[in-house]
Formats: structure tokens, sequence, C-alpha cells
């Protein structure tokens, strides 16, 4: 896992079509099990009938762990505790793949369930301070705070006494976990969320950037190029990193709550902060790419996106900048059991890679769950894709095994 800077540029050249390669982890029997799965994501109807069932058992709590677990739990999830997670982690790293464990429990609001979060974060950050196969550690500040706490502080609202000492807990939780990156030496990536709780985010990652980067990026913030005003944000923030002394870590992503967020601006009546379209987000991230690598003296960077021409361009970018493939400032990242005809190609072209590997009780990890289902059958495309590589790879498996016979 280690990079090596010194080492020739002298990898594989890359390609998205090895399926040999992008499946070589899956035995035929496990590649038969994700063509099922996929093959059943990939009907629409089916899609909107199983997320609305899940929705539905999550709201009346009627357990469904037995129908989830055995299916698209184990296409997504790592497993329900760090431990169980343990296997996927081994076999991802065989392939020089780290995981980034991700422990997927959302929507808590007492401070006990947020206790529990950071020490659930902090084992990671120690677990991954000894493990060369988890190269970073995750989190998300929702996590950590109640939703309705964030958006108060986003808007700079005036809050109550017992918000206020809500909001003193929130920094001193968020700041032991910083600390105990900084002194693992283990970086740390703080997810995107909604915009309008992300101001307040945005505040407690600059902060802690201002404080623990200043050798390396251990705080990575993440911009989501959907918005139109991020690409900005992060030139600004790259100005200022320079300016006052701190290096500048961030995981570079689309973004994932598109229809939430505009159909919140809609019924609240206030511009959409998301671009106008599609292609303009392209751009953006693309953009958002260049400026990283321009700035590479200064910049560690993850792309976290599933799209190839971005994966692509920014292979590209590396190459016309004399960057090795496996520059330690440049990681690609997917998230678990999507694009492994990504990643592991990737991986085998000697480029940096991780894997958002969630992990948490079946039913915490359902929203999750939903959300990548959804995303898939929204962004359409996506699943189809998955699918036709599984396809293929199946293909050329009777093939080979037929030329043998
Ligand atoms: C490792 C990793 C970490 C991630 N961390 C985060 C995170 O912290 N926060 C977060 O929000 N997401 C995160 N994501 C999710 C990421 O944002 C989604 O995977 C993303 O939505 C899909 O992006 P892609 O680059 O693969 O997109 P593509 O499939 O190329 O494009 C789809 C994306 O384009 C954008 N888009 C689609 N239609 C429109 C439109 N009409 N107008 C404007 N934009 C549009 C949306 O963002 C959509 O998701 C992460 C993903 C990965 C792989």
């Amino acid at each position: 896992m280690t990079p090596n800077p010194d080492q020739n540029n002298e990898f594989p050249p890359l390609s998205f079509r090895d399926f040999s390669t992008a499946f070589a982890h899956l035995s035929d029997t496990e590649l038969r099990f994700s063509y099922l799965i996929f093959g059943l994501m990939n009907r629409p109807w089916l899609t909107t009938l199983g997320t609305t069932l899940a929705e539905w058992a999550l709201k009346w709590r009627i357990p469904i762990k037995w129908a989830v677990k055995p299916t698209i739990f184990r296409v997504f999830c790592g497993g329900e505790t760090i431990f169980e997670s343990l296997n996927a982690v081994e076999k991802l790293g065989v392939n020089r793949i780290g995981a980034i464990l991700d422990y997927s429990v959302e929507g808590q609001d007492r401070e006990i369930e947020f206790g529990k979060t950071e020490t659930e974060i902090v084992r990671i950050i120690q677990l991954a301070a000894e493990n060369p196969n988890i190269p970073v550690a995750c989190i998300k500040v929702s996590g950590i705070a109640r939703n309705a706490l964030l958006e108060k502080l986003s808007g700079n609202q005036d809050l109550t006494m017992p918000e206020k000492r809500e909001a003193v807990n929130l920094q001193a939780r968020f700041e032991r976990i910083c600390q105990a990156a900084f002194d693992n030496n283990v970086p740390l990536y703080v997810d995107a969320e909604e915009s309008w709780i992300q101001d307040a985010i945005d505040r407690l990652v600059e902060s802690m950037m201002v404080r623990f980067n200043k050798e390396r990026a251990i705080i990575f913030q993440t911009i989501q190029l959907f918005r139109h005003d991020r690409l900005e944000y992060y030139q600004k923030l790259i100005e200022r990193g320079r300016r006052e002394g701190f290096k500048i870590g961030v995981k570079i992503v689309r973004g994932a709550y598109l229809d939430k967020e505009n159909n919140r601006a809609k019924e609240k009546g206030y511009p959409t902060p998301i671009n106008p379209n599609i292609e303009a987000t392209h751009k953006a991230y693309d953009a958002a790419l260049k400026l990283s690598v321009e700035n590479i003296d200064w910049v560690e960077i993850c792309a976290g996106t599933h799209n190839e021409e971005s994966t692509i361009y920014l292979t590209e970018l590396m190459a016309e900048h004399g960057l090795q493939n496996n520059h330690p400032h440049i990681y690609f990242s997917q998230l678990y059991g999507m694009s492994d005809y990504m990643s592991f190609n990737l991986a085998a072209s000697g480029y940096n890679v991780t894997k958002y590997l969630p992990y948490g009780p079946v039913r915490a990890t359902l929203p999750y769950l939903i959300r990548r289902a959804k995303e898939n059958t929204a962004i359409a495309g996506q699943m189809g894709k998955e699918f036709s590589m599984i396809v293929n790879e199946r293909k050329r498996r009777r093939q080979e095994s037929f030329e043998v016979e």
C-alpha cells in the first residue's frame, strides 16, 4: 500500500475494459451472486418497490434484516462490526486497494449515541495506524451532532442554553477525533452533507485544518462540485492555506443529495445551490481536478468518483505534470461494491486506490443502502454499467473454460 514516489513510472497501462483484472478477486460463485443482485437492481420498477418497502420497514420498525443482510447489504457493506468487515479489508488489501471503514449509522439525535460514534471512529483511527490496508479514516459530522443544531449553527441563529451546551460538546468531540487522527498520523476525511448544515461543518473542518495540517494534510474537507459555489470555495481555501501555512486535504465529489437540495430550495423559495445541469457539474469537477494537480505541492486529494471520464482525465493530468501513478498526494476512491472494474484496474496500474467500506447494524445502514439504490436508478446508467461489466466477465470466463476444454 505504501506508495514509493521514487519508483520509475513503469506501470502497466490503464484499461477499464480489462475484465479479468477487474474481477479476479471474485470466484465464479461470487461473480454469479453479483450477477444476480445487480441484475435485480437493474430493473427500475424492482428498485423502486424495494426502496419503498425498505423505507416503510424503517418507519414502522418492521424486521427486514433477514432479507437485506444476505443480499444488498452483502454487496455494499463490509459487515455489522469492524471485526466482521476485516475480511473485506484484507481482500481489498491483497489487491493494493485500501479500505476506508465508514461507520454508517445515520439519524442519531442523542448525546449517548454521539459518544458511541466518537468511540467507534477513534477505534478505526487506532486500527488504521496499525493496518496498512486502512490508510485513512472518515467521519460524518451529522453522526456526532443533531441535524437541527447544525442547521441553526449554519444559519448563525440564536441558540438556547441547552443548544449552546450541545455546540460546545460537538466542538470538543470533533477536536478529540481530529487530535486522535493527528496523534496516529491517520488522515481523516470529513464527509460533505446537505448545504443547510454544511456551513457549520466547514467552520469546524477549517479550524482543525489550520491546527493539524501544518506538516501534511491530516484533516480533509470534502468539496461537492454539484454546488455552483464550491469551485470558488476550493480555490480560496488553497489560497488561504498557502497564506496561513496549513496544507490542504480535500475529497473531491460531485455530491449525493441532488433531489433533496433542489426540492428544499423549491419548497422554501430560495435559489438552488445546485448547478443548472449535469454538464456544469462535470465541468466543475474536472476543473477542481486540474486546480488540484496544479497545486499538488500544497494539496492532497482523494477523487471520489465512479465517473470514467473524470478518472481518466485525472490520470492524464498526472502524466502531463510528470507525476508518478502512485504519487502520494493523489488517491482515487470508489464505494465498496461499485465500479470494481475501475478500482481494481487503477490499482493494477499502480495508482493509489481506496474504497469506502460502510459497516454497521443492518437497520442503521438502510438509509445508505436506499441512497445507493435510488442514486443509481435516478442517475440512470451506473447500475446498468456495473451489470454489463459483470455480464462481460461471465462471458469471458465461459469462453475461457470452453477454450481450455
Ligand atoms: C469515495 C467517495 C466518497 C464520497 N463522499 C461523499 C461525500 O462526502 N458527500 C457527498 O455528498 N457525496 C459523497 N460521495 C457520493 C458522490 O457524491 C456520489 O457518488 C455522486 O453523487 C456520484 O458521482 P460520480 O462522480 O460518480 O458521478 P456521475 O455518475 O458522473 O454523475 C452523477 C452526479 O452528477 C450530479 N448531477 C446529476 N444530475 C445533475 C443535474 N441535473 N444538475 C447538476 N448536477 C447533477 C450529481 O452530483 C450526481 O450524483 C462520495 C462518493 C465516493 C465514491
